[in-house]
């Protein structure tokens, strides 16, 4: 202990200093004397290395005193240069960081709130305002939140700038092309491209000037509710979407997000995947063969300008997944039990699904073989929902939106279905039916919901381009690199 002889040496340094000229006898009293005095200061050098707190106090006040801090922690913890501050000086400083930590947190609350705001759910915003404490009136940036959400409330319409339900647009997709040099090069496929798909160049200038013009993604869901009516029978009505008053409320939908083998190599995404940010993405080989994750599709693209532009998307409302059964769903094989993967594609779908979902995203059932149902007959209909249920839907979960292919209703009628096809369809649990048609056209009825959806397609750019004039400047949107239409 190398603390002991610093302390040894100073009896000894006062001893020779005193010890000069007195007898034996004075000597030996003196040694005892100093030898006590040793032992005093070994003990109390001990105790004040050793035991915890001891002299700490008297070091505190004795800081400039040379050898006042013999503990090496008390060194270290003590302010050589700046004085010591003050209780009172103490207090202020620990009131003033809680404070700076409020405000941290009424920041972060707000800048969350405003999201919200920004995404039309304003009442969200505000229970989250309030979620502060009982105390959040006490401060001046949430009661002002508030006052702008409720101010901003006031403000909103039933529908935004439309008059009823009848204007909503519902637009729909089908895989976008990735890349143009491979997807228009001329082979076999090509001018089924040219006439069906659309190029995420297209896409995102759709969005762009949709976005600009005010529109708003909404749910069908909000477009057309369930309601209990007061004979305790439930219904459909149509739905209560509040939007500002410049805002144009539409539905979006993708068609056929499967992947098909046919169009392997031809310029588009591969499979739908989560990212490593746990967030819907696509997965596409290219040219070098590697796989690369990314906006290569609808799902991913749409996510990324919505992030970009919050109010482009009604409380969180994204676009809805058509998939149909015969070569699995979203790029996984999950229609085929030999596949080595089967088990575990079924499992990958499932999680994607939910992840979707949480994201806003929602399902629809676009029949398992891709048939016209308007000629099926009923036995071939309820073959086809059956498989699809059991293959598709056991994977989605339960679904109310069914999507026709080719846009082929199941009826014709301008009244009420009546067909047994229909009537099994809906025993499964399906209330929403979309065809397709050039104009926005809804059926609110009691027991189900027809809304008709505009393609925007290649076919509907080149070959009927005045049946687009009230969404695009479409000399923005064509991609030059399409072909003519064959
Ligand atoms: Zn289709």
């Amino acid at each position: 202990m190398a603390g002991n002889n610093d302390f040894n040496q100073k009896p000894n340094n006062r001893n020779s200093f005193r010890d000069s000229n007195k007898s034996k006898k004075k000597s030996f009293r003196t040694l005892l004397i100093i030898e006590a005095i040793v032992l005093i200061v070994i003990v109390v050098g001990f105790a004040y290395m050793v035991l915890p707190g001891f002299g700490k106090h008297k070091n505190d006040n004795n800081n400039n005193k040379p050898g006042g801090a013999q503990n090496t922690e008390e060194v270290k913890n003590s302010p050589t240069k700046e004085p010591t501050l003050t209780p009172e000086e103490q207090e202020q400083q620990s009131a003033e960081a809680a404070e700076k930590e409020t405000e941290q947190k009424i920041a972060d609350l707000v800048a969350k709130a405003d999201r919200l705001a920004l995404g039309y759910d304003y009442d969200k915003a505000i229970d989250l305002i309030k979620s502060f404490g009982d105390n959040y009136t006490d401060y001046d940036a949430l009661t002002k939140a508030i006052a702008g959400y409720e101010a901003t409330k006031q403000t909103l319409k039933p529908f935004g700038a439309y008059d009823s339900v009848n204007q909503i647009n519902h637009i729909f997709f089908h895989t976008l092309v990735a890349d143009t040099k491979k997807a228009f090069d001329g082979d076999y496929e090509a001018n089924g491209y040219n006439y069906y798909m659309t190029t995420i160049g297209e896409f995102n200038e759709m969005m762009q000037q949709m976005y600009d013009d005010g529109y708003v993604i909404v749910s069908i869901h909000d477009v057309a509710k369930k309601v209990k009516g007061e004979d305790g029978k439930t219904k459909f009505v149509p739905g209560d979407i509040m939007l500002p008053p410049d805002k144009k409320p539409f539905v979006i939908s993708q068609d056929d997000v499967n992947y098909y083998e046919y169009m392997n190599d031809d310029g588009f995404a591969n499979r739908i995947v989560i990212d490593e940010n746990g967030r819907p993405s696509t997965e596409m080989k290219l040219d070098d063969g590697t796989v690369s994750v990314g906006d290569y599709d609808m799902v991913p693209i749409l996510e990324t300008f919505i992030d970009k532009h919050p109010d482009f998307s009604y409380k969180g409302a994204k676009g809805i997944i058509a998939l149909t059964g015969y070569e699995g769903s979203m790029g996984y094989r999950t229609n085929d039990p030999t596949s080595p993967t089967y088990k575990q594609d079924q499992e990958t779908v499932k999680k994607i699904v939910k992840v979707m979902k949480e994201w806003g995203w929602e399902f629809a059932s676009h029949s398992y073989g891709h048939r016209d149902m308007g000629k099926a007959t009923y036995s071939f209909t309820k073959k086809d929902t059956d498989r699809w249920m059991k293959e598709v839907g056991s994977l989605i979960g339960p679904t109310d939106i069914y999507i026709f292919p080719f846009g082929i209703d199941i009826e014709t009628t301008m009244g009420h279905y009546e067909s047994d096809k229909f009537k099994y369809i809906k025993s499964l649990g399906f209330d929403y039916f979309c065809g397709v048609y050039k104009d926005p056209w809804i059926q609110v009825k009691e027991d189900y919901v027809r809304m008709t959806r505009r393609p925007l397609d290649g076919q509907a750019m080149l070959q009927f381009p005045e049946r687009l004039k009230d969404l695009f400047d479409l000399s923005k949107v064509v991609d030059k690199s399409r072909p003519k239409l064959k």
